[in-house]
């Protein structure tokens, strides 16, 4: 969404906004900023109704509670942009398609005339009736001019309105769909992907599903703050995006979350991918970005399960998101594959255990 206050107006709302945040345990970044500056400037009111009645209990707002009313009222809010602007392109190309039926029916009431017109001058005739002949001709080609001329005006008047709309539309999408600071797709965008590959695939049988979720991600906000913490996530995201090709999709599904869906991929193939992609976390550290000092590194942990014929994406994730916790468990910084208790093959090598740190810098800076 596009904000439109001024510098002054939102120079009003910093001062009205900081004694607000000041109150909760949540901390200042830009995600907690974006609710109170929103609740403030009295545009979001579905927002504005959630914070004032979760504000009575008296209760410092945390920032697990800040990160579901974004995801709630925030990125919600634009995806019904997003629907809206869909609705108007649909009923402008209807409306243009209605017009252009409308005008083919006033081409054929000309043809017609044509046609009469043409027959009544092969018969035996007077200079009456050619006269009548001509006059009839020249009104009808007058009301084609007129005709043609409004269509015209109309026909124009839609390409603009539609540029309009298309461009708001590749806004309104990006934003609803796509994670704004990992810059890939969030949950929102990952299920409408993963419903396409759904469709496309005739289900879900034999493609691989993987959750991963940042292992201690809390320390690392806490010891470092939220700005540092974002910058790891946006380097982790990089790293999915890297490890990735073809139909394959990554997301943000939730704060520390990501999940990629493999289209037509074994479990072997996904723990392979898997595995790259947690060694490439793992090999990371975490630098200042001025002195270039090492000062911490990150690992994830990651679930895998491959879809079995029939299977909603509901049951799928829910297996990956099991398979996930079965690697927290085991120590975490680890892939696990769903696997034991189900009816699906599992690989010898389908549950790894941890590999140890190799030295090397990268992706995330301070
Ligand atoms: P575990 O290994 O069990 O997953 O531990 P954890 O600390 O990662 O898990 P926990 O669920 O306790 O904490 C997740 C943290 O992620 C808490 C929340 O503040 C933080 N978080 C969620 N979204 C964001 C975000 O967009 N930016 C930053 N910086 N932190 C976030
Ligand atoms: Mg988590
Ligand atoms: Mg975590």
């Amino acid at each position: 969404m596009r904000y439109l206050e001024s510098k002054e107006q939102s120079a009003e709302l910093l001062r009205l906004t900081l004694p607000l945040m000041v109150r909760q345990a949540a901390a200042y970044h830009p995600v907690s900023y974006t609710l109170w500056y929103e609740h403030v400037a009295g545009i979001n009111p579905p927002l504005s109704t959630a914070l004032t009645a979760r504000l009575e209990s008296e209760e410092p707002l945390t920032d697990e509670e800040v990160y579901r009313l974004y995801d709630r009222h925030v990125s919600e809010r634009d995806a019904a942009v997003l629907d809206h602007l869909q609705q108007r392109l649909q009923s402008l190309l209807d409306d243009t398609v209605q017009t252009f039926n409308s005008a083919g029916e006033d081409t054929g009431h000309f043809s017609r005339a044509l046609r009469e017109s043409r027959s009544d001058l092969t018969q035996e005739t007077t200079v009456a009736k050619i006269q009548q002949v001509i006059s009839r001709l020249l009104s009808e080609a007058l009301r084609m001019e007129t005709m043609t001329q409004i269509l015209a005006e109309k026909l124009d008047g839609r390409t603009q309105e539609v540029k309009v709309l298309t461009k708001q539309l590749q806004q309104a999408q990006s934003e609803a769909l796509i994670d704004p600071l990992c810059e890939i797709h969030n949950r929102r965008g990952f299920l409408r992907e993963a419903k396409m590959v759904l469709e496309s695939c005739a289900g879900l049988a034999g493609s691989a599903l993987v959750l991963a979720d940042v292992d201690h991600f809390k320390q690392i906000n806490d010891t470092y703050g939220h700005l540092l913490g974002d910058k790891v996530l946006r380097s982790i995201a990089g790293i999915f995006r890297d490890n990735i090709k073809g139909r394959d999709i990554a997301a943000r599904v939730g704060g520390e979350e990501f999940a990629l869906l493999l289209p037509h991929t074994t479990l072997q193939g996904a723990h392979t991918v898997a595995e790259q992609i947690r060694a490439a976390v793992a090999r990371g550290r975490i630098f200042r970005d001025r002195t270039q000092e090492v000062i911490g590194s990150i690992t994830i942990s990651l679930g895998i399960a491959v879809g079995a014929p029939g299977e909603s994406l509901d049951t799928l994730m829910f297996r990956a998101d099991q398979a996930l916790y079965a690697a927290k468990n085991a120590g975490r910084n680890q892939v696990c594959a769903e696997g034991a208790s189900s009816q699906l093959p599992l690989h010898a090598d389908a549950r790894i255990e941890p590999v140890p740190r190799e030295a090397g810098a990268d992706p995330c800076a301070e």
